[in-house]
């Protein structure tokens, strides 16, 4: 595994990417605080959704870039990275922070991420509707690209079925870059 990875690395760097929220897509939205403001995430992680994270990346081969609020907190950063693990799934990387956390920079922060690559496929997941439809002739042309890699999950659901079935025909889909 290690002398391939020196032999090739170009094939071990996936050309596909998806940006992933996590509350709302791998649970439910559901923000409950208990006593002394802890944050409850017993609902977090829910199996169905994971598994349906997992098919995902097992039928796209994409690597995961975390665009969620989770990743502005080194504990939440282990937390996320630790549930993903025991599903055999890993965080590539973060988008930055800069900008805030608006959807609107949201969305900055993974077009400056995507326009930096030379990417095969791209998709971008979240319970927000990070780009919506405006009237046409206000449509910045980079936002109507956004929408095309854009799946939007049932935030009382998360990833489901048909969610995870869009997100893998946009990641196998290389017309669409
Ligand atoms: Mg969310």
């Amino acid at each position: 595994m290690f002398a391939l990875q020196a032999a090739c690395p170009e094939r071990l760097d996936s050309k596909r990417l998806l940006f992933l929220d996590v509350d709302g897509v791998l649970h439910p939205l559901k923000v409950r605080l208990m006593g002394q403001q802890q944050l409850d995430t017993s609902h977090c992680f829910n199996p169905g959704c994971m598994d349906e994270l997992r098919r995902v990346i097992l039928q796209s081969g994409a690597d995961l870039v975390v665009t969620s609020s989770w990743r502005q907190f080194e504990t939440a950063r282990n937390v996320l990275a630790k549930n993903l693990g025991h599903y055999g799934l890993r965080v590539k990387d973060w988008t930055t922070t800069a900008g805030g956390e608006s959807n609107e920079a949201r969305v900055d922060q993974i077009l400056s991420y995507v326009t930096a690559l030379d990417l095969e496929a791209w998709a971008v997941v979240d319970d927000e509707d990070l780009a919506p439809e405006a009237l046409q002739s206000s449509e910045g042309m980079m936002k109507m690209l956004f929408r095309q890699h854009f799946v939007r999950t049932d935030s009382s659901k998360g990833l489901d079925k048909s969610s995870a079935d869009s997100l893998i025909q946009l990641l196998n889909d290389e017309e669409n870059v």
